[in-house]
């Protein structure tokens, strides 16, 4: 059976992952979200005597689907998606370790109709990252376009030195729910930020927030992150802005004298943690699922904003959704979608393009608002947030990211605090 649905994961992923050259869009079509089977890996040690080689998926995060030895040091790793189809962002992370020093090359191998997407970082903490060295990389069938999947190889092998100590690999930096769970206590500890659970995912994990500024206010703002699994990048630039909104500057104190924020780094703990490439434990994109609501995540968050603004009587004015793709995007809504402060996104767009020199924001705006299916969508028709999603590509230097994030929180105050007499420039 469980090989049965294997095969049938491998046609249906081979039939719908054609490669598409608008890889970046939202699509605004209605899907069905209706909860599907996703398969779980199986935690296990993947022992290799005649290496003496052990390979490990048992840590919150992993992906490994099986591992199979062709030769001396010689391994082949098949990566597979929780269920099909789906968005080809192909997620591996796993350990390796050796009895004696040596040197072993491993093979990525991802279902066909899927190409390498990551680069792998190392780690031998799980904690502190950094790139596996290109000349330690061979790529196969290297891509022919200049962007998107078409420009990333078929596969790669990588070789990597291994010892006692467990090596992680990586796909990403490994950011689980630990990890994001330990950022938001620490945030909470150090900057007095408030934390509560407003919901529970599909296998129990906390739908975690965190909220600060003046929680009696009737104006406030919400920033999401992590509904796509793997977008590690898009969550550091949410970490940079968020600590900035809770910085010392006057401005940053005075913005929380006048609004509450609220904060999800994790919506899609699950995900996350079981190492899925795009989907929540039901199978969904959840970022698919904000008119129907079939799913958790999605759902409990939007019954928080209507009980937020019932028991205040006030306003979202703002709402942003960071993510990861190619290149660095922002996806706003074209300013003849106003919500509750007209010209507010164009304006800080303006902003942070000024505040950057030599910085050319890459800008898509989207006019159509329904059906509101994406988070984007649903804040501004539903709550009136002037609302964007932003973008980081996935090998956006990680100094820069925090730049942006920090830049995007500064402009955004003041815009905000302006009381708004906006200008409507367009960018
Ligand atoms: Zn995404």
């Amino acid at each position: 059976m469980k090989k049965h649905f294997s095969l049938l994961l491998l046609l249906a992923l081979s039939l719908a992952a054609v490669p598409q050259a608008q890889f970046a869009q939202e699509p605004a079509q209605a899907v069905d979200t209706t909860t599907r089977p996703v398969e779980k890996q199986i935690k296990r040690v993947f022992e290799f005597s005649a290496d003496g080689v052990s390979f490990s998926n048992e840590f919150d995060g992993a992906r490994l689907n099986s591992v199979a030895r062709f030769g001396d040091g010689q391994y082949m790793i098949t990566i597979t998606p929780e269920n099909a189809p789906i968005n080809p962002s192909p997620w591996y992370a796993f350990k390796v370790w050796a009895k004696k020093k040596k040197e072993i090359s491993i093979r990525l191998v991802y279902p066909e109709g899927s190409r390498h997407r990551y680069d792998p970082q190392l780690s031998t903490d799980g904690r502190k990252w950094k790139y596996l060295d290109q000349s330690f990389i061979t790529e196969i069938e290297k891509g022919t376009g200049t962007s998107g999947p078409s420009s990333r190889p078929k596969s790669i092998v990588m070789r990597l030195q291994i010892g006692r100590k467990p090596l992680w690999v990586s796909a990403q930096e490994l950011t689980n729910s630990t990890s994001v769970f330990a950022w938001i206590a620490k945030t909470a500890r150090k900057k007095k930020a408030a934390v509560e659970d407003i919901g529970r995912s599909i296998e129990g994990r906390p739908l975690r927030m965190l909220k600060f500024g003046d929680l009696d206010s009737k104006k406030n703002i919400l920033i999401i992150s992590r509904q796509h699994p793997p977008e590690v990048t898009g969550y550091f630039a949410m970490q940079a802005f968020v600590d900035e909104l809770l910085g010392g500057s006057k401005l940053s104190k005075q913005f929380r004298r006048e609004y509450a924020v609220f904060v999800i780094p994790l919506m899609n703990p699950d995900g996350v943690d079981n190492g899925h490439w795009r989907h929540n434990m039901g199978g969904i994109d959840l970022n698919r699922d904000w008119t129907t609501f079939n799913q958790p995540e999605g759902r409990q968050v939007s019954e928080f904003l209507k009980k937020r603004e019932a028991e205040t009587g006030g306003k979202f004015y703002f709402g942003i959704d960071f993510h990861s793709t190619w290149n660095d995007i922002y996806y706003p809504m074209t300013p003849d979608n106003p919500g509750n402060m007209p010209n507010l996104v164009q304006d800080w767009l303006v902003a942070i393009k000024k505040a950057l020199p030599g910085y050319e924001p890459n800008i898509q705006a989207n006019n159509r608002l329904l059906p509101a299916i994406v988070s984007r969508n649903y804040f501004l028709a539903s709550h009136g947030m002037e609302a964007i999603v932003f973008e980081i590509g996935d090998n956006t230097p990680r100094d820069f990211i925090k730049k942006k994030g920090e830049v995007g929180a500064i402009e955004l105050m003041k815009l905000m605090l302006e009381g708004t007499k906006p200008t409507g420039k367009k960018p």
